[in-house]
């Protein structure tokens, strides 16, 4: 029996141009409406909707889209989401990810450095990886969600910008369970929560002041993006990470 109210953190897995890795988008539903935060690698619409179907949570039942933010592995599946929903996708973003995810803007990522660094990827990645860099997976930002925002999904929903990672990064915190989904504000690495990984930050002075923002909340479960839950004393560590300079 399915809860009618509930959240799940997908664990998704599959071999890129950057190895194999594991990411985590979160699904949270209710009688009416299903919400996905994020939207993975390109490619894993597939792995997506098993995912949800072992949730629980059909695919059809999927109304709305979260984005955290522009980062490729965040963005890939959207376009794909969108087309093969039967039934209408709303997006939700930050206003300053909107331009970079309707792709007016350049992904911040994709510097000049980062597309150079294409010409050493092995054979079999490079010409499909320099193609998915010309031309990123774009969507319409339906909605554009502000600070403090509170949405209905599961029972309720808070925006939390979360700049640092990206200029418009948000996190979200979801009431019912306690949990907050960082995104990239964090993440988990053996077991362990930590701070924002400078290599894949934007802003890293913002992505701390964000940490210190987070460390008002009362948090039972962290849900990142990159290293998945972890369940330790979430308030005390995040207060920690936040004071670390
Ligand atoms: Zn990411």
């Amino acid at each position: 029996m399915i809860a009618t109210i509930g959240i799940k953190m997908l664990e998704i897995t599959a071999t890129h141009w950057n190895g194999t890795n594991t990411i985590h988008p979160t699904l949270i539903w209710d009688e009416n409406e299903a919400v996905l935060i994020d939207a993975g690698y390109p490619g894993q619409l597939p792995l997506i909707r098993e995912a949800m179907e072992q949730a629980g949570v059909p695919f059809e039942k999927l109304t709305h889209l979260i984005i955290t933010h522009q980062d490729l592995d965040h963005i890939g599946s959207m376009p794909n989401i969108i087309i093969e929903a039967s039934q209408p996708i709303q997006v939700l973003a930050n206003e300053l990810e909107k331009p970079y995810i309707q792709g007016e803007k350049r992904l911040i990522k994709l510097t000049d450095q980062a597309i150079a660094s294409l010409d050493s990827l092995p054979d079999e990645w490079r010409e499909g990886v320099r193609r998915l860099f010309m031309n990123p997976p774009r969507a319409d930002v339906d909605r554009v969600v502000t600070d403090g925002e509170q949405l209905p999904f599961g029972g309720g929903l808070t925006i939390i910008n979360t700049p640092g990672h990206t200029p418009g990064h948000i996190s979200l915190y979801y009431h019912a369970s306690k949990t907050l989904i960082a995104a990239d504000a964090m993440n988990v690495v053996d077991g362990k929560l930590t701070g924002p990984a400078p290599q894949y930050t934007y802003d890293l002075v913002q992505a701390r002041a964000s940490l210190k923002k987070l460390a008002a909340y009362d948090i039972e479960t962290v849900i990142c993006y990159h290293g998945g839950m972890y369940t330790g004393d979430a308030n005390k560590r995040i207060a920690e990470l936040a004071d670390e300079e």
